[in-house]
């Protein structure tokens, strides 16, 4: 542990509780009933379906809906999150929201970031939950937006009374109708709990730890395709550091994000509006902007003292913002030209910007494999330097 911390503070024994019981049963008693008595498919689908509702919870509601306002949620489905917050066990929705909303703020701040990465694993993943950090006390300051809320003013009241229901009543109650309690109650109840809860904190921990920097490479918040599988999307975490107010985290089409696809099917639904996104073109600016500067860098390191490397890289890089600038502005025009009314004067116009922009699409592609080319080849040529 780092500067600042030498005497650790004293211990919170109740989130020693909330966190050590549920993990110790999970390790202990939940194979040992499996070894003993064995679980059926009942058993193993409420223990699947829970724990989607729970990290989805967390992750659509508490996350990008009430955290960072990507969207507009319908007052029932603020509800059934607010619900599976109280089933995740993460506290209640405005004090987690507070916490985060300060992780993102002061981003591996060792004094201000709550989960500060800086501070070491352990510490992000729960260390910071179970001591008495000060960057981790209750200050509501930051979520006034979050206290107009009625549901989350609810949630809060009744927070004691929410988790008991959803963590004993319900797994209790499914074993019951099952005509077996214990099966239910291990499975649905304490390891749905601890997983659930466990795979949120690698968030915390493994998505600042390994992975990717591709937008910014200054804080330690890192893509990782592996934790997005575990956290239901959230594992894009360089992405969402860099752009926290887009409902999405893995921005690609193939990019593993469940939590994206829930909101976008609630707005088929109607139960989701207002959905936030970031352009294309300013998360490939972004994107070739970092890896310029990191190209620019290796041209220094392999010491091109003739410049040739780092003028073939400039020229490249001013290609490509180019191209990428005529895309985007006859997409625009496109776009424009499309929702207006549909002349036939205005129909030939609509077609040549149509065409226009599948040239100036083609042209941006022939760029980004040049300049892909070039980053390739800069990186081996400093690879055998190295
Ligand atoms: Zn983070
Ligand atoms: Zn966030």
């Amino acid at each position: 542990m780092q500067t600042g911390h030498h005497k650790k503070p004293p211990l919170r024994w109740l989130n020693v509780a909330v966190l050590g019981i549920p993990t110790l049963v999970s390790l202990i008693a939940v194979p040992w009933y499996g070894f003993t008595h064995g679980y059926d498919a009942y058993e193993w689908l409420w223990f699947l379906l829970l724990m989607t509702f729970c990290e989805l919870s967390i992750t659509a509601g508490y996350h990008r809906l009430w955290s960072h306002g990507a969207y507009k949620a319908h007052p029932v489905l603020r509800f059934i999150y607010a619900l599976g917050g109280a089933c995740a066990l993460q506290s209640d929705c405005l004090t987690w929201a507070s916490d985060h909303r300060r992780h993102h703020l002061y981003v591996d701040d060792t004094e201000k970031d709550p989960y500060c990465a800086k501070l070491g694993f352990w510490y992000s993943h729960f260390e910071w939950m179970i001591r008495d950090y000060p960057s981790t006390r209750a200050d509501l300051t930051n979520v006034k937006d979050l206290l107009k809320d009625p549901i989350l003013v609810w949630q809060r009241k009744h927070y004691l009374a929410l988790l008991l229901v959803m963590n004993v009543g319900v797994p209790v109650l499914l074993g019951w109708w099952h005509g077996n309690i214990w099966g239910s109650f291990l499975l649905a109840g304490f390891l749905r709990l601890t997983l659930s809860q466990h795979f949120t904190y690698l968030i915390n921990s493994a998505a600042h730890a390994w992975g990717k920097r591709t937008y910014d490479p200054q804080q330690t918040a890192r893509d990782n395709w592996v934790i997005a599988l575990l956290t239901f999307g959230e594992g894009y975490h360089n992405y969402h550091h860099t752009f926290a107010w887009d409902y999405r985290n893995g921005v690609r089409w193939y990019h593993y994000d469940p939590t994206k696809w829930l909101i976008k099917c609630c707005a088929w639904l109607r139960l989701a509006r207002d959905l936030r996104s970031c352009s294309s073109y300013r998360i490939e600016m972004t994107r070739i902007a970092v890896q310029y500067q990191q190209a620019l860098l290796r041209c220094e390191a392999l010491q091109d003292e003739a410049g040739t490397w780092k003028e073939k890289l400039e020229s490249e890089y001013a290609k490509l913002v180019a191209a990428l600038n005529a895309w985007s502005d006859t997409r625009h025009a496109w776009l424009q030209a499309k929702s207006a009314a549909l002349s036939q004067e205005l129909q030939q116009e609509l077609d040549a910007l149509k065409a226009r922009y599948k040239q100036l699409k083609q042209q941006l592609q022939c760029h980004q494999s040049e300049w892909r080319t070039l980053l390739e080849h800069l990186g081996g040529l400093h690879l055998a330097r190295a």
